[in-house]
């Protein structure tokens, strides 16, 4: 495996590494890598002749100071992982080597994508993904790119930027890995105390508990209002949002909706988890 942490040396290590013509994989994260991210590598690792992971914290995707000073970052631990995880190359640029004029001039406008529902508690978020991730893509050139059904409105934004911006890469989804108590693996998870771990379940059982209101026949009021009661519930918690949309829009669902998606923010503390699940809509009997 090797670490590169310069884009012109990258250019060189990917070149020899594909031997021309190769498939590469990108499996683009922000480091203190967990079981999540490892997925993602095994996927890659499956179908790609070259696997490359990206580890950058990004700060124009932080619209919050304090979570960004907070995020964890570990990555002497990370590369042993990625190593017995079978990647080849890992980049690990500095602030300066990916942003070396400072805050970007140039930013990927995620328009209306923008401000659903993580980018209308973080404004500025999607446009700080969306320009990273086209950076990322501008310099790997990789034929697949591996991205999580845990961050699904990110997966969706992707989506769309590969569409509109022409970039080559084909984009795999790849389903969300949780704790055994349900919890989804997040590198945030890190942060939370003793007490907030045992709760931060509740968000997956909140999603649960929506679902099945939805198989049982509740209307989608209903089955929201469920979950919304259910993280009431749970004083160390405090409720973002729990919507239902449609999962291949994200807007409100509609007659036509053929499969929809549970999503959740919530806080504990400092820490904001997300999580999402979803729901195929089953044909009407005539
Ligand atoms: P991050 O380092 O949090 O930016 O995540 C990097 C990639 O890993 C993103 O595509 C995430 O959606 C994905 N990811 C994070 N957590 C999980 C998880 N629990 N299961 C599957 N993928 C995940």
């Amino acid at each position: 495996m090797q670490l590169v942490t310069s884009v012109g040396e990258l250019a060189i290590t990917l070149r020899e590494q594909r031997h021309g013509a190769g498939s590469l994989g990108l499996v683009p994260t922000m480091g203190a890598l967990h079981s999540g991210h490892r997925s993602l590598i095994e996927q890659s690792r499956s179908r790609d002749d070259v696997v490359a992971i990206s580890i950058f914290v990004n700060p124009w995707q932080f619209n919050n100071p304090s979570d960004f000073t907070h995020y964890p970052r570990s990555l002497e631990v990370d590369l042993e992982m990625a190593e017995a995880a079978g990647v080849d190359v890992v980049f690990a640029p500095s602030l300066e080597e990916m942003y070396p004029g400072g805050e970007p001039v140039l930013w990927v406008d995620p328009g209306v994508l923008g401000s659903g529902l993580e980018g209308a508690s973080r404004p500025g978020h999607f446009a700080g993904v969306a320009t990273v991730v086209a950076k990322l893509f501008a310099i790997f050139a990789p034929t697949h790119a591996y991205f999580g059904e845990k961050d699904y409105e990110q997966l969706h934004l992707i989506r769309r930027l590969v569409l509109d911006l022409s970039f080559g890469a084909e984009i795999v989804a790849c389903p969300t890995v949780r704790e055994i108590d349900g919890l989804a693996l997040s590198s945030r998870n890190a942060r939370l105390s003793p007490e907030q771990r045992f709760s931060a379940p509740i968000i997956y059982q909140a999603l649960l508990v929506g679902h099945q209101a939805l198989e049982s026949g509740a209307t989608l009021e209903s089955a929201t209002a469920q979950m919304r009661m259910r993280i009431a519930g749970e004083p160390s918690c405090a409720l973002v949002y729990a919507e239902i949309r449609d999962a291949a829009t994200l807007e409100p669902p509609g007659l036509n909706s053929v499969a929809l998606r549970l999503l959740i923010a919530a806080t504990f503390g400092e820490v904001r988890l997300i999580d999402n699940l979803g729901f195929e809509v089953k044909p009407a009997k005539v």
